[in-house]
C-alpha cells in the first residue's frame, strides 16, 4: 500500500480527516494543532508527502516557511501574541509523532517563555473554531 493512503496528514490535506483548517493553497495546508501548546498553535505542511524537514524538497521547505510566516503574523495581529516559537521536530529522539513534515507554528502571550514539557492546552470545539476564524481573518 502506498504509504500516503495511511499517512495521518496526507489524509487531512485531502479532506479525509477534519481539521481546524486556517489556510490552504495548491501546495501546502495549516490547520490548528489538536493538542495546542498555546492558543492558536497551528501547524503548516506541504500537501506532497516527505517524512521530515531533512527530506522535503527545497522550494516545498520554501513555500511552506513562507505560510509559517503569514501564520505568525496573523496570530500577533488577531490574537495578540506578543511572541511566537517556529520549530519542526525531525526523527523521534527529537519529538517527531507524525512522519510527514510539518512546522509548528506557536504564539506566546506576555513574558511565558515556551515548555514544550509542559501538558498540552484542552481547548473546547467553540473556541478552536473561533481561534481558526481570527487567524484566517489576517491571512
Ligand atoms: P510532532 O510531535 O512534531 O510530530 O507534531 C505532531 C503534532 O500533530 C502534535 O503536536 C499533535 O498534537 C498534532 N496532531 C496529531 N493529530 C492531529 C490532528 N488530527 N489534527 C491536528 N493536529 C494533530
Ligand atoms: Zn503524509
Amino acid at each position: 500500500m502506498d504509504h500516503t493512503e495511511s499517512c495521518l496528514f496526507c489524509r487531512i490535506a485531502r479532506g479525509e480527516i477534519p481539521s481546524y483548517k486556517v489556510y490552504e493553497d495548491n501546495l501546502a495546508i495549516a490547520f490548528l494543532d489538536i493538542s495546542p501548546a498555546s492558543r492558536g498553535h497551528t501547524l503548516v505542511l506541504p500537501k506532497e508527502h516527505c517524512r521530515d524537514f531533512t527530506s522535503c524538497p527545497k522550494d516545498l521547505l520554501d513555500h511552506c516557511f513562507e505560510v509559517a510566516q503569514t501564520i505568525a503574523q496573523a496570530q500577533i495581529a488577531q490574537l495578540g501574541a506578543t511572541g511566537v516559537n517556529v520549530l519542526t521536530n525531525v526523527g523521534p529522539s527529537a519529538g517527531q509523532s507524525v512522519f510527514h513534515f510539518h512546522i509548528h507554528v506557536i504564539p506566546s502571550y506576555r513574558e511565558k517563555v515556551l515548555d514544550l514539557t509542559t501538558k498540552p492546552l484542552a481547548i473546547a470545539d467553540k473556541e478552536m473554531l473561533l481561534l481558526q476564524d481570527e487567524i484566517k481573518k489576517a491571512i
